[in-house]
């Protein structure tokens, strides 16, 4: 094993601006714990946006190695549960928050934190989900847990194009359910109606203030929006509807009442991927490599170096970024 590795690193002055730079680490720079890994594949979510940029609150210890999520190898361990050689992928745990992250070719990390790669998996596909992915297949799962069938109506995503939405577009098209997208970008609508998306609604539209009660228009949506548009599509979810909120790329506040939940049995629930049990996490992954289709990953991803990050984090946080974005941690 070279003694050298390269990984970004976030360090912040102190007049609080963050800066990212690509340096050689070895060993010995590693926080501890009990697996060492070699990171092929780490991706690009919109919390690694805001990380990198400094535009929002993530990191809660300098210097940082951020990268929420990573997929590779096992190069040594201290853990019964693995051994050098086993596949890997870890996503969440504040993970490039408050412990070193993805965005480094090697990272120590610990073995409670990881989930074996899923038969089927390889790190560039698990990376092409991502915690991104990894989210939408628990929206996926928090709406049918909630009786919302294929036939109950058509399943709103908002935040279409971004990671979470792309993902869960595809996901919910593959399992039959009619599918309606909202999306800022009229641009978006080719790609989303070629991931499967039947319904194309603009953010305009859905940012409108709404009443307390509209036309019931969706059986289920997942959000990855929150405020204005969220008020809304609580406002237009039909009766014994259910919105899985996991997001607020438009904001963290939620102007709404509670008519949509009284009077018409709609409920609310929050996706967390972050702290996801193991056994939920096995079970998500299952379903990503059973009901995500393996050729949509082409369309809806695009790779690039840990040079390349800090120029791409600019991009998330503006809402520029169509789908996912892949590091690759060896280009
Ligand atoms: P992306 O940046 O890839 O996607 C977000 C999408 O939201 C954009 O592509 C854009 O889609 C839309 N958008 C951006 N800005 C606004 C705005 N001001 N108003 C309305 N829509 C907007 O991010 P991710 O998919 O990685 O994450 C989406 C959200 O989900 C984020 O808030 C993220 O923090 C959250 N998240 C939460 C997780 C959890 O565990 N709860 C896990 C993963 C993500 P379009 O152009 O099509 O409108």
């Amino acid at each position: 094993m070279p003694e050298t590795f390269k990984a970004l690193m976030l360090t912040q002055d102190n007049t609080g601006r963050t800066s990212a730079e690509v340096r050689q680490l070895t060993n010995d720079d590693l926080p501890a714990g009990d697996v060492l890994v070699a990171v092929d594949y780490s991706s690009l979510n919109y919390k690694d946006g805001l990380a990198i940029t400094g535009k929002g609150k993530i990191v809660r210890t300098w210097p940082m190695v951020p990268g929420i999520d990573l997929a590779g190898s096992v190069l040594e361990s201290d853990s019964p549960d693995y051994a050098a050689g086993d596949r890997i992928v870890l996503t969440g745990w504040s993970v490039g928050e408050k412990y070193w992250g993805g965005y480094s070719q090697r990272q120590r990390v610990q073995s409670k934190w990881l989930v074996p790669m899923p038969d089927g998996l390889d790190s560039q596909r698990a990376m092409a989900i991502g915690t991104a992915g990894f989210t939408a297949m628990l929206c996926v799962m928090t709406l049918e847990e909630a009786g919302i069938t294929p036939d109950k109506g058509t399943v709103l995503v908002t935040g279409a194009s971004g990671g979470v939405g792309s993902i869960a577009v595809t996901i919910l098209a593959k399992l039959g359910y009619t599918v309606a997208t909202v999306s800022g970008r009229p641009e978006s609508e080719a790609y989303l109606r070629q991931l499967g998306a039947a319904e194309f609604v603009s953010r305009e539209e859905m940012n409108q203030p709404s009443r307390p009660l509209e036309g019931q228009r969706w059986a289920g949506a997942i959000d990855t929006v929150g405020s204005t548009l969220l008020a809304r599509v609580l406002a237009e979810t039909s009766y014994g509807g259910c919105v899985a909120a996991c997001g607020l790329a438009g904001g963290a506040d939620l102007p709404t009442t509670v008519m949509p939940f009284i009077l018409r049995n709609v409920s609310l629930r929050g996706v967390d991927s972050v702290m996801c049990p193991v056994d939920r996490r096995k079970e998500a992954w299952g379903r990503l490599v059973r009901d995500l289709p393996a050729d949509a990953l082409g369309e809806i991803g695009q790779t690039i170096s840990l040079e390349e990050l800090p120029g791409a984090a600019e991009k998330i946080v503006a809402g520029q970024i169509r789908g996912r974005v892949i590091v690759d941690l060896n280009r």
